[in-house]
């Protein structure tokens, strides 16, 4: 679904990534981990357009649809948009006034979610781990092929955030969903089959979590 060719990442003579080179299959749950500074959020920022690469090539499977949950998000105090509004952006097609079929599976999501209550708040009234979940709804209601998600769980508390990982392994076994997920945090719900890339300007590790496992007992630490 995903080629990374040869993909180098310069800013002006600022190397951050350099020689990236990897493959992604539909159904994959791949978990990108490295240090602080790494270029862990360039290398996702490439597979959603915001950033060319220097040189090299990324290839993604023609008529993707992608959900995207950017890092840094837009929590300035005086956003002035309605929970409401922000995840009727996220819909592929929108009308003037969302349909009523609209609204029910906003409505479903924001349930799933466990803030069913906010519907209608603004979005410069909540906290960072309710915001957080609105931009999660945001990602996943258009029912994605691909899902990116940066950091997608720093503001949640720790019972949520279990559940959020039960909810994304879900969409990945019934609906072949392709979820690549950067973290800080690897000890979070990571199954044995998971892809794991540990980058460092370059890909350091690349293969399943269980065998991540054994590189790392081999000497190398993550963080
Ligand atoms: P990570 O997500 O692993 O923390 P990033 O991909 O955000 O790392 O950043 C990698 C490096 O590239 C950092 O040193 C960061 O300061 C630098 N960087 C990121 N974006 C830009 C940019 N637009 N201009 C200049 N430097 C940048």
């Amino acid at each position: 679904m995903i080629d990374y060719e040869n993909v180098s990442v310069s800013f002006g003579k600022f190397n951050v990534l350099h020689d990236i080179n990897f493959h992604v299959n539909q159904g994959d749950f791949l978990h990108i981990i490295g240090p602080n500074g790494s270029g862990k959020t360039t290398l996702v920022k490439l597979l959603v357009g915001l950033i060319k690469p220097t040189s090299g090539n990324i290839v993604v499977k023609d008529g993707i649809h992608m959900g995207y949950l950017p890092q840094k998000l837009n929590t300035k105090t005086n956003f002035p948009m309605t929970v409401q509004e922000v995840i009727y952006s996220g819909f592929q097609k929108q009308k003037l006034i969302p349909s009523k079929e609209d609204l029910k599976l906003i409505n479903d999501w924001l349930d799933q979610m466990e803030i069913p209550q906010l519907m209608n708040s603004s979005m410069a009234y909540l906290s960072g781990g309710q915001q957080q979940r609105v931009f999660l709804v945001r990602a996943l209601i258009s029912n994605p092929d691909l899902l990116i998600l940066d950091e997608p769980t720093s503001a949640l508390d720790p019972s949520f955030r279990e559940k959020f990982y039960q909810l994304l392994y879900r969409l990945q076994q019934e609906q072949k969903m392709t979820i690549i997920h950067v973290t800080h945090d690897l000890t979070d719900a990571v199954k044995d089959d998971c892809m794991t890339m540990y980058v460092d300007q370059t890909i350091k590790f690349f293969g399943t979590y269980k065998s991540y496992q054994e590189f790392e007992h081999r000497g190398h630490h993550h963080v």
